[in-house]
C-alpha cells in the first residue's frame, strides 16, 4: 500500500509540473499512462467499469469523473482536478488535487482552498477507535466555515487489493458508522462547491457536473489508520 501510494503521489507531482494554459486533458491522460508504467504500475481507472481513460480530469463546474479529451484545452483562470489511481503489485493508491491554470480569480481560490481545508479536517479526526461518522461531521463543518457546500453523493472508500472496497467514507454527517481500526486503509476525498451541491450525470455516463454550473474542487488522499492517527500514503513529495 505504501509503494502504490507513493507511486500515485509521484505521478500526480509530475502532472502538477505540466499544468499550463494550452495543455489538453488528453495530454494529461497520455502522460499519466506513461508515467504510471515507468513506475512499474498500472492506471487502476483504465477500463474500470468501462472507464475509457487512465485518469479523471475535471475542470471548473465538472465535479468529478471527467473524461480527458483531445479537444479540451486548459485556459487561463481554469481550475482542474486530476485524480490518479495506481495499482502496483496488487495494491492501489488513490489521490487527487485541484490545480490552478494561470492566475485564479477570488472564487476559484476560495473553492480550492475550502476543498483542501476539508480534506485536512477529515484527516485530523482519523485514528483507531474513532467512528467513521466523525469524518463526515468534521468535513461538513469545515466546508460551512468557508461558505461552501460538500457534495453528499461523492464518498471516499476503503482501498487495498481493490480500488473501491467497503466502507463508504461519507463527507457529510450520516450517523455514527463503524469504528475505524488500525491497519484499515481508506480514502478521504471531499468534493466542495460554491453553489448547490446537486450533480447531474452527462450522457457519456461518467462526467458529473454541478447542476447550477458553480465551480467545484476536490482533494483526495489514501490513508492508513494507525493507533494514534493516520499515515498519509499519497503525500506530495514522495519519490515513487
Ligand atoms: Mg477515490
Amino acid at each position: 500500500m505504501r509503494r502504490a501510494g507513493r507511486a500515485a503521489a509521484a505521478t500526480l507531482d509530475a502532472v502538477a509540473a505540466l499544468i499550463r494554459p494550452g495543455l489538453t486533458t488528453a495530454e494529461i491522460d497520455a502522460f499519466v499512462r506513461a508515467d504510471t508504467a515507468a513506475r512499474g504500475g498500472r492506471p487502476s481507472q483504465l477500463g474500470y467499469h468501462g472507464f475509457p481513460a487512465a485518469v479523471c480530469t475535471s475542470r471548473n463546474h465538472v465535479g468529478c469523473h471527467g473524461i480527458p479529451r483531445a479537444d479540451e484545452w486548459l485556459a487561463p483562470g481554469d481550475i482542474v482536478n486530476v485524480d490518479v489511481t495506481t495499482e502496483l503489485d496488487g495494491f492501489h493508491g488513490d489521490t487527487s488535487r485541484t490545480f490552478f491554470v494561470g492566475e485564479p480569480d477570488a472564487d476559484a481560490r476560495r473553492v480550492v482552498e475550502a476543498a483542501r481545508a476539508c480534506l485536512r479536517a477529515g484527516l485530523a479526526v482519523v485514528r483507531d477507535g474513532v467512528r467513521l461518522g466523525a469524518i463526515g461531521r468534521a468535513v461538513a463543518a469545515e466546508a460551512r466555515r468557508h461558505g461552501c457546500a460538500v457534495v453528499p453523493d461523492i464518498a471516499g472508500h476503503g482501498i487495498g487489493r481493490h480500488m473501491h472496497q467497503p466502507p463508504d467514507v461519507l463527507h457529510v454527517p450520516a450517523g455514527r458508522g463503524p469504528r475505524l481500526r488500525a491497519g484499515m486503509a481508506i480514502t478521504i476525498e471531499p468534493l466542495v462547491t460554491l453553489g448547490d451541491p446537486t450533480l447531474d450525470l452527462l450522457p457519456d455516463g461518467w462526467t458529473l457536473v454541478t447542476r447550477d454550473g458553480a465551480w467545484s474542487a476536490q482533494f483526495e488522499h489514501t490513508v492508513l489508520v494507525t493507533r494514534t492517527g493516520c499515515e498519509v500514503l499519497t503525500r506530495s513529495g514522495a519519490s515513487g
